[in-house]
């Protein structure tokens, strides 16, 4: 029998979640009998090849490649989850939000203290995505199923939720597991 596909990506987020996934350590043995990753930088399939069971969304959209992204996850994936901080509300790069984008653009390229640009050129390639008035957290973008908090998530609570979704069991994760203090 076909197993069920997972997919996984990094929008405006740091890999930290990532590392999360993999952290589950030798059980990620017993989530490749489970499941097929398709789409994800775990595997480096760049491209959707089938539809998948669960979409894993690390980091926010801050420029329009990270809404295509997101967009394209959510047509191909029955549940789509915001993992982390970023995605579920923005997280570090949302810090952003509270000032203007002139200058954020103005600190990153002309007045930053280890900047280095004789030209006073700031970048505005056509190949180089849009970056967004602000940053949106998931849910602003498409719907989003589930969102599980943190900085990162821990390994054993990415690891829980994975397990009820492909089991189709309610998630119901241990207290240890949702406290953040
Ligand atoms: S939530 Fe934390 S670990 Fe995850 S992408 Fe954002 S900064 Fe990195």
């Amino acid at each position: 029998m076909a197993k069920p596909k997972i997919a996984t990506t990094s929008l405006a987020g740091c890999f930290g979640c990532h590392m999360s996934i993999l952290d589950i350590d030798d059980r990620i043995l017993k989530l490749i009998e489970l499941v097929d990753f398709n789409k994800s930088p775990i595997d480096d399939i760049k491209e959707f090849t089938s539809r998948c069971l669960v979409g894993l969304v690390e980091g926010g959209c801050a420029n329009e490649e990270n809404v295509h992204v997101l967009q394209d996850f959510r047509k191909h994936c029955d549940v789509l989850i915001s993992v982390g901080d970023c995605a579920t509300m923005g997280g570090l790069p949302a810090m952003r939000n509270m000032i203007p984008l002139k200058e954020c653009f103005e600190e990153a390229y002309l007045n930053g203290p280890t900047v280095y640009n004789p030209g006073g050129k700031i970048p505005g390639d056509k190949e180089i995505p849009l970056l967004l008035d602000r940053v949106y957290a998931c849910h602003e973008v498409v719907k989003i199923d589930y969102h599980i908090p943190g900085c990162p998530p821990s390994a054993d609570t990415l690891w829980e939720i994975l397990v009820a979704l492909l089991s189709e069991k309610p998630i119901d994760l241990p207290y240890e597991l949702i406290k953040y203090d």
